[in-house]
């Protein structure tokens, strides 16, 4: 059940005209209607779960595929289902940033209704190519460059200082080396190629 859709939904006028009821359907403000994203890292290199793990702090994933041609190549693009998040307090769409990276490689994420946002800082008041803006992507500073931020690097894929994408806990390379069975299977291949 959906309560308090936008503000052409005679229930969101309910809301703000009477303040009362303000806190009705609260929980379920937190999702909205699916959306198709498209997520484009031209990089063989970037795993699908990663991606997932991105997109899952700033929305709720429900499935994703990799798209490939008709000659069944992948072409790059990565299509996911996704609902983005409310703010409960406002009611305002979560929307998800329009850049993703991960490690060194950048990639677009698109869907309909994104808004049209600068890539740099953010600002829905201009696009990157008009951009004047000073914008650090570690700490989100507009006082300095990423290249001049004082605080640690950041992760870009969990976010969390201390350590970068490469050596994170949650990425894929590193959940999948931390199972039994990899450790097995690199145990066995040393025997076999102790180049390894
Ligand atoms: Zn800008
Ligand atoms: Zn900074
Ligand atoms: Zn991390």
């Amino acid at each position: 059940m959906v309560f308090c859709q936008g503000p052409g939904d005679r229930r969101w006028v309910l809301k703000t005209t009477r303040p009362q009821l303000a806190n009705v359907g609260m929980v379920s403000l937190s999702q909205t209607e699916p959306k198709t994203i498209t997520v484009l890292m031209f990089s063989e290199q970037v795993r699908m779960e990663d991606i997932k793990t991105w997109l899952q702090q700033r929305s709720t994933v429900i499935h994703g595929y990799e798209m490939r041609d008709e000659d069944g190549i992948r072409t790059g693009g990565r299509r996911f289902f996704v609902q983005l998040k409310r703010d409960l307090r406002t009611g305002e769409i979560q929307h998800l940033p329009p850049v993703i990276q991960l490690g060194a490689i950048r990639g677009h994420v698109f869907y309909p209704g994104q808004p049209k946002i600068c890539h740099r800082c953010g600002s829905q008041q201009h696009l990157l190519a008009e951009c004047h803006n000073i914008h650090c992507r570690n700490c989100d500073s507009k006082e300095h460059l990423t290249k001049n931020c004082p605080d640690p690097v950041k992760c870009n894929l969990c976010g969390e200082s201390g350590h970068t994408f490469k050596t994170c806990p949650s990425s894929y390379a590193n959940r999948v080396k931390k199972t039994p069975n990899f450790m097995k299977a690199k145990r066995q291949m040393k025997k076999v190629f102790p180049i390894f």
